[in-house]
């Protein structure tokens, strides 16, 4: 076997994972090599974890109205998109929509707000009582993605049953000025070693086609591994009208499998969470991101745009031969 592979296969199945340099090549591989990467990528993602699936569903308990101005971001302060705003819906609403999410066959079911953070006490236990009522009468693994929280509000929310917290740090901290200038990057790093510290399962990735070098990927893969992420959630831009990034389309099928791939063999043993853009970024590859690295993927709609209808998804991985997990 040519050196390279071996090298890096090596390296992943070590645990450790490549460095910064294999990584970069990892991305740049001519398109006839694809096949050769899936072939190292799957065996990682196998050897860690098995041919169990994750589906994760979401709800976009508050939409729109946001402060701050991600480019990519319908919801964003400079966002003209259409789209349907509104506050913290209530908690029985939020319960329909994990019911009608553990219908679709997701066994993890996450609130998402917009905002940097929870404005308020009530807000927060609002969410604590439907985590709580989620867990016990639904049996769902539930996750948040509320903004920057303080370490008692992660503690307040674990106390309600909540096993993980979501926060995406969105792409390199290089880079990062290009998509944000609201906030600084340290916040959101801030934010996900405050839910490690307060013991919670930590989701956190990023989206991808923004304008960002092979070298801002492969910066933003290093940085999760450091942070020690449990679980990485991986967007492709789906440009909506209205927003900053409307005209960007840069992104290749294929070139989002190499993606995954690097994700893969730089964070082995880490869930890596297929999100938003999918659809339209890998089209017909879409169930080759799991020969490439992933272990689960997002079914139903995502924040601001639609998913293709759950059978499908649950149709793919039977086809596949691979099965759904049921838990952690
Ligand atoms: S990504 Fe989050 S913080 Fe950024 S504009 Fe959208 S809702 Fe606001």
């Amino acid at each position: 076997m040519d050196p390279f592979w071996e090298k890096i296969r090596a390296q992943a199945m070590s645990g450790d994972g490549i460095g910064a340099e294999d990584a970069l090549k990892v991305l740049s591989l001519p398109g006839s090599a694809i096949w050769r990467l899936l072939d190292v990528s799957e065996a990682v993602r196998r050897h860690f974890k098995g041919d169990g699936i994750r589906l994760c569903s979401i709800v976009n308990a508050k939409s729109g109205m946001c402060s701050e101005d991600c480019s990519f971001c319908a919801q964003s302060s400079r966002s003209a998109a259409e789209i349907v705003r509104h506050p913290l819906l209530g908690e029985e609403e939020i319960f329909r929509a994990a019911a009608a999410a553990k219908d679709r066959g997701a066994r993890e079911f996450s609130i998402v707000t917009s905002g940097l953070t929870m404005r308020s006490r009530e807000e927060l236990v609002r969410v604590g009582d439907a985590v709580e009522r989620i867990g016990k009468e639904l049996g769902l693994e539930t996750c948040v993605s509320l903004g920057t929280l303080r370490i008692s509000d992660v503690e307040y929310l674990l106390s309600r049953g909540l096993r993980s917290v979501h926060h995406n740090l969105e792409t390199s901290r290089s880079f990062f000025p290009n998509v944000c200038t609201t906030h600084d990057y340290e916040e959101d790093v801030e934010a996900v070693r405050t839910a490690k510290a307060a013991g919670a399962w930590v989701c956190c990735g990023g989206i991808f086609g923004l304008g960002e070098s092979f070298k801002d990927r492969v910066e933003l893969a290093l940085t999760l591994r450091d942070l020690q992420v449990d679980s990485i959630p991986v967007n492709f831009l789906n440009p909506v009208p209205g927003t900053p990034v409307e005209g960007r389309r840069e992104l290749t099928p294929i070139g989002c499998l190499r993606i995954i791939a690097m994700l893969r063999l730089t964070n082995p043993t880490k869930e890596i969470i297929v999100c938003g853009g999918r659809e339209v970024n890998l089209r017909d590859l879409q169930a080759l991101m799991f020969a490439a690295g992933a272990t689960g993927t997002m079914a139903g709609n995502y924040l601001t745009t639609a998913g293709r209808p759950a059978e499908e998804d649950l149709r793919m991985v039977r086809d596949l031969g691979l099965s759904l997990r049921q838990n952690r």
